[in-house]
């Protein structure tokens, strides 16, 4: 059993101020975890005041200081890799190949390249006669979903740090042990005294609390839609700056001339990664009409080929995150049903053979854009498939979508690629495959605002200041 019931603030871990835990479920086993503290709002103060002292002499830190620190924290999160991959495993039920491999690989990777655009980036620079420099924020409050739970949170701590800033993570309640071992990482990394704070609990008691506090200058989202409103509403009485990175509905277009039955196959089984909890994930699969037939054959024998069943076995898939997250999946897949969407594969119901842990079949569906499981994000392993007949055809149904955050495009010809990459509303298009930690993340339209990665990642800590020198 896992004890997470202690918080970190200003250097130390604390007790809550009113102790009161909640349950962790192993989302796999159904059973009971570890257990966490539900925080209250004097936590946040604490925290906050912590951040706020420490910002005096954080943000005039050397960019050396904190490239001798971020070296340091990349030392241990390297020596406890294993530690991070296993907590994700038990706390969201990511197969444990994926846990420690790209799920903990992934903050890994956002560290370096923390690293990487510290080194180089330019804090100042003399445009003519002004003098712009871009100085840290102040007191950041960080609040992240379960789905991928190292990215989202090395993606905000690790720039945040990087820029002079001060934080204060609120992990999900769900996922919260993988959070626990980075602000261990932390503290033996040597972070000083309240650079770094964590609090764990319920989003409506700290994360509003921290999106309200007159002391936090800003606010880092990731999460969903409805979240990402209430967090802006309740950040604009400060006039906080408030970044969001929301849900998705991204579409993944194969064209006429790539190998169909080899990319309908990778586009499927990418769809099933992490159980499809991915915010980016290819979720609208668009295939040409005149090759329907062949690519939901192959779609069908890809989304059958993949394993599901205990995360700590040799598994493509484990379970969604929670009961209520199961729920929803399947309420869609009825939904899918009721509007007469052709099954391809899966169906409600969990795999055959497992009866216990929060098990969902791989399923496609063959639908219109207009069904209600092409337009909403169902956040499970659902795919869709839906035909187009040409090129513009196919770009006016990736972008009839509420949501803008990724997109793929699948095709031998580059150039063609390219060019429907161009017309496509949203964030961030994948090309055959290619990936970089250094391209900016984040969406257009209800996908969000702001942009996480690389150098991108580093504005959104930053205040931009003009000096404008006369003779
Ligand atoms: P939420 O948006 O509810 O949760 C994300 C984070 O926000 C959690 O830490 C949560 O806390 C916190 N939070 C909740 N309410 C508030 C509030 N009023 N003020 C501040 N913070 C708050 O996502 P869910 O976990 O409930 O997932 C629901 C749906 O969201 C999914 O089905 C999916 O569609 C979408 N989603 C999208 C993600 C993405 O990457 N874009 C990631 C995760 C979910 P708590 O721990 O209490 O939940």
């Amino acid at each position: 059993m896992r004890d997470t019931t202690r918080f970190y603030i200003d250097g130390k871990w604390v007790e809550p101020v009113s102790p009161k835990t909640a349950d962790v479920i192993n989302p796999a086993t159904e059973q009971v975890s570890g257990a966490i503290s539900l925080g209250s709002a004097d936590d946040v103060n604490k925290a906050v005041a912590a951040a706020r002292r420490a910002f005096e002499s954080w943000s005039r830190t050397s960019v050396k200081e904190r490239l001798d620190l971020l070296r340091a924290i990349q030392a241990e999160y390297t020596a406890r890799l294993q530690d991070l991959g296993e907590a994700v495993t038990e706390e969201m039920g990511a197969p444990l190949s994926l846990g420690c491999g790209f799920q903990a690989g992934l903050g890994a990777g956002h560290l370096q390249t923390a690293i990487e655009v510290l080194e180089q980036f330019k804090f100042e620079e003399q445009r003519g006669q002004t003098l712009i420099l871009r100085e840290p924020i102040g007191v950041c409050g960080l609040i992240t979903p379960w789905n991928w739970p190292l990215n989202q949170v090395t993606v905000k701590v690790f720039p945040a740090l990087a820029t002079g800033c001060t934080s204060v993570l609120k992990p999900p309640q769900l996922a919260p042990y993988s959070a626990q071992i980075l602000a261990e990482i932390m503290h033996k990394a040597g972070t000083p005294a309240g650079v770094f704070n964590m609090i764990q609990g319920q989003g409506s008691v700290i994360g509003s609390a921290l999106s309200k506090h007159p002391d936090v200058d800003m606010i880092s989202f990731t999460g969903s839609e409805p979240v990402g409103i209430q967090i802006s509403k309740d950040a604009a009485d400060t006039v906080k700056r408030v970044g969001l990175e929301l849900g998705g509905k991204s579409a993944w277009i194969i064209l006429d001339d790539a190998d169909l039955a080899v990319n309908v196959a990778a586009a499927t089984s990418g769809m099933m990664v992490n159980s499809g909890q991915t915010c980016s994930a290819g979720s609208r699969l668009l295939v040409p009409n005149s090759r329907m037939e062949e690519a939901v054959a192959a779609a069908k024998a890809a989304a059958d080929a993949v394993t599901v069943g205990d995360p700590l076995s040799d598994v493509a898939m484990g379970p969604v995150v929670s009961k209520s997250q199961w729920n929803i999946i399947q309420d869609y897949i009825q939904k899918g049903l009721d509007e007469g969407a052709t099954l391809i594969s899966g169906g409600l119901g969990r795999p055959t053979g497992l009866d216990r842990g929060y098990f969902v079949k791989p399923t496609v569906f063959g639908c219109t854009n207009d069904a209600v499981i092409a337009r909403e994000e169902i956040f499970g392993p659902v795919l869709v498939m839906i035909g187009y007949d040409d090129l513009d055809h196919a770009v006016a149904i990736a972008n009839d979508s509420d949501f803008g955050l990724g997109g793929y495009v699948s095709g031998r010809d580059k150039d063609v690629a390219i060019s429907l990459a161009r017309q496509m509303r949203t964030g961030a298009i994948w090309i055959n495959g290619g990936f970089d930690f250094h391209a900016p993340f984040g969406g257009y339209k209800h996908s969000g605002n702001g942009r996480e990665w690389g150098e991108y990642g580093f504005h959104e800590y930053l205040e931009v200041k003009s000096i404008m020198v006369g003779g």
